[in-house]
């Protein structure tokens, strides 16, 4: 090979190649100082041009010269990781048994996601035509007594010369001088003014909101000790995680702001991860205020333009503090000293596309690739989360268990529905939760009603006792198949007639849980005619700014109730909520899904922290059938380690995580024959190859069995081998990826199992 050339080890981005390794080419003279790890290039894949993104650059190859093509040209934006993410996103694809490829689209710039965009530098940015005046000319013009001009030139000229800076957006002259496009044109012949374009930042940000903390607040002693113990793993470059369990209130937000700015004064950069729905506006203005445009914010609900912006300044070095959704966890932010994920048990910190990553588990190991310190907060950690930094050396538990200021007491408050006479009374807005509506409202005070949707499938309850029927053999809920009859456990596919009868208490009382919503207020609204009526679910505020809105209309002063799903359990800081009602608790207890138990009280603290916030006394109502739960009367007493440690002994008991790790693989399509089908293949594929000792359940019916046409099936696979067993899983099932008419979808560590 001759002298002087290099090569680079390329990943090709075409989704149909079913090869996950890299090509080599040859560096062109002219790219040699541009290209290295990270950059997207443009290469020749056959006859045609692909996207690729540059692994290693070296100086020989295998590959014999003749063999070797060049790469073609190198894209606008390079490049997009550096060692340590591409190590990160190799560990993602060996791990989440995906291809490289499709991880390393995760690193692109939003709104890049195609060929097209990435080849046009500068694309995506937003410019604005301004035109400017020359002012030299224009004096020296004016002083020939022979010149000439029209009066919408003059016009022109005088709008641009009385303006301070003698520029202005051509939109914007040409209307308050009231002229035409042909006499601008004029001017420009007449190089007396220019027009050129400007780039646009596309700012997002929240501006001062109230409830912002000071900066002048003295530490207690438990965010004091927090703050000495993460400062000693700053000092060392130690990838210590810690995990800070606290009460809303008790002042974690301010250690993270602390810790920030102890980073970002030692010149390294801080990254936080906030959880997905939408957005704490004051959380994010909190950040704003003490770091200044040293802050982007960076997440789903912004425009594609937006963060493309943000992104590109995160690339150039201008931010010293990253505050955004899971996708932030790629932004290419460099020097990074610290990653904060806040509400770490928050389920929307698993990403449910083609690449199923786990944010905090990322987040990780990426503070190990980088030695750095994790921290995770919250009220309620995962059952995993707690376990793992109670056991591993490389963790530390930090509580703090009182909150930073003074607050009103909240009152909890359990209605028994198996006591509710159908007959007379309404199950939904019981006789207790009606009165309670009322009082506040008479007190012009806010309520909150909150539904969980996801309880929302085809579990049956016993009205009578509170059982729930559920499968021996997982301890998970039966789903009821009103077709055939038949109570069905879609975890394992075993099945029992469903006959009505409740089998713990021996009555015909057995029926079909669930309440839309909609129906929840259609009640409220007949019943409280006055008021001002507030609904927010996932289908309200699928745009934009709507949430906001309804936000802004609930939070104006007076009374008010709000009806919703797990969204309002965020970000909703506001003062006269002092009832916060929850329907129908035991939906979220009856999915076939073993952590359940563990969402719901994570849920349900969290709804019930938006009561009460300042000085109003707060309540919290919980309707339920099975008020003597364990879940339930822990809720009552605020005793996460009480749940904690129950709720550790079932899983034990079961060798659910953290005892085992999941891996659900779900075979979709539109055909149900072909699907049922294709998991039997996949399970015959799955005995054969996997060595190692697995658990599995299934083939059965997934939860959901049909999801937008689809039908889905589903395998689950226990280990206690996890990293073994994605790497066989990878082997086995490479094959099987490329069949049309079945989706096989490979979910490790899956948040729902539905
Ligand atoms: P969390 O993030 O745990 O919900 P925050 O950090 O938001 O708690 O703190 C709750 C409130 O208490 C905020 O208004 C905050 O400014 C205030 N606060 C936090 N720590 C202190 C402190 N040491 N002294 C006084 N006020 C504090
Ligand atoms: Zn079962």
């Amino acid at each position: 090979m001759e002298p002087g050339y290099k090569y680079a080890e390329v990943y090709i981005d075409i989704r149909s190649l079913s090869v996950d390794h890299p090509f080599d080419y040859i560096i062109p003279h002219a790219m040699l100082d541009s290209i290295r790890t990270g950059s997207v290039v443009i290469v020749p894949v056959s006859n045609r041009k692909e996207i690729g993104y540059v692994v290693r650059v070296k100086d020989k190859s295998r590959v014999s010269a003749g063999a070797l093509k060049e790469i073609a040209g190198l894209t606008g934006i390079s490049p997009v990781f550096d060692e340590q993410m591409l190590e990160l996103a190799m560990w993602m694809s060996r791990y989440y048994v995906q291809p490289l490829t499709g991880v390393l689209r995760l690193f692109l710039p939003p709104g890049r996601k195609n060929k097209r965009t990435l080849q046009k530098k500068g694309k995506g940015y937003k410019y604005r035509t301004m035109i400017e005046i020359d002012r030299n000319a224009y004096g020296r013009a004016a002083d020939d007594p022979g010149w000439k001009r029209s009066k919408a030139q003059k016009r022109i000229l005088d709008r641009l010369s009385q303006s301070g800076s003698g520029m202005m957006e051509r939109a914007m002259l040409l209307k308050a001088s009231s002229s035409s496009a042909g006499s601008i044109k004029k001017l420009i012949e007449k190089r007396l003014i220019r027009q050129n374009k400007r780039r646009v930042r596309r700012d997002f940000r929240y501006g001062g909101l109230p409830g912002s903390g000071g900066t002048d607040i003295t530490m207690n002693q438990y965010q004091r000790k927090c703050i000495d113990l993460v400062r000693s793993s700053l000092e060392s470059r130690e990838s210590r995680k810690f995990l800070i369990q606290g009460v809303t209130g008790s002042g974690k937000t301010e250690i993270y702001m602390n810790i920030c700015k102890k980073v970002i004064a030692s010149g390294r950069r801080a990254l936080i991860l906030v959880p997905e729905i939408s957005l704490t506006p004051q959380l994010f203005s909190r950040f704003e205020k003490m770091f200044g445009r040293e802050v982007a914010v960076y997440h789903s609900h912004m425009s594609d333009g937006e963060r493309f912006d943000r992104w590109m300044e995160i690339l150039e070095g201008e931010v010293g503090l990253v505050i955004g959704t899971r996708s932030a966890l790629f932004t290419p932010l460099k020097d990074i000293g610290i990653i904060i994920i806040d509400e770490e048990h928050d389920p929307s910190y698993k990403e449910g596309s083609m690449v199923r990553y786990n944010t905090r588990d990322v987040a990780a190991r990426l503070s190990e690739i980088k030695n750095i310190p994790l921290i995770m907060g919250s009220a309620t950690p995962s059952v995993s989360t707690r376990y793992m930094v109670e056991n591993k050396k490389d963790c530390t538990l930090m509580r703090v268990p009182v909150r930073a200021r003074s607050s009103k007491k909240v009152e909890r408050q359990v209605v028994d529905l198996r006591s509710i006479d159908r007959k007379k009374e309404d199950e939904f807005i019981t006789p207790v939760l009606h009165k309670a509506i009322r009082e506040e409202l008479e007190k012009d005070n806010k309520v909150i009603i909150f539904i969980n949707r996801r309880g929302f499938s085809n579990f049956v309850v016993c009205r009578g006792c509170g059982n729930v029927p559920r499968c021996p053999a997982c301890e998970l809920s039966y789903n009821y198949h009103r077709d055939s009859g038949k109570l069905i456990c879609h975890h394992c596919g075993r099945e029992e007639k469903y006959t009505g009868v409740c089998k713990q208490c021996q009555t015909a009382n057995l029926f079909l849980a669930g309440s839309g919503i909609q129906r929840v207020e259609e009640k409220i609204r007949t019943r409280f005619r006055d008021v001002p009526i507030y609904r927010m679910d996932s289908d309200i505020t699928k745009k934009k700014k709507s949430h906001q809105e309804i936000i802004g209309g609930f939070s104006a002063p007076g009374r008010a109730i709000m009806i919703g799903t797990q969204m309002i359990t965020k970000g909703l800081d506001i003062e006269d909520v002092t009832l916060v009602g929850v329907i129908n608790c035991d939906g979220m207890f009856s999915l076939p899904d073993y952590h359940m138990n563990e969402r719901a009280y994570q849920l349900i603290t969290q709804v019930a922290g938006r009561a009460g916030r300042k000085d109003k006394e707060g309540r919290v109502i919980i309707q339920t059938y099975r008020p003597d739960a364990g879940v339930i009367i822990h809720l009552m007493d605020e005793d996460y380690e009480k749940f904690y440690m129950e709720e550790l002994e079932n899983r034990r008991e079961l060798s659910y995580p953290p005892f085992s790790n999941l891996v659900n693989i779900i075979i979709s399509g539109h055909n149900a024959s072909a699907v049922e089908d294709g998991a039997k293949k996949v399970l015959d594929k799955i005995n054969k190859d996997i060595k190692i000792n697995i658990d599995m359940l299934g083939p059965a019916p997934a939860p959901f069995y049909k999801i937008n046409k689809f039908y889905r099936w589903h395998i689950l696979l226990k280990t206690k081998e996890i990293d073994s067993l994605t790497a066989e899983l990878g082997e086995s099932l490479k094959s099987h990826r490329k069949n049309k008419d079945i989706r096989l979808i490979i979910d490790v560590d899956p948040e729902w199992i539905l």
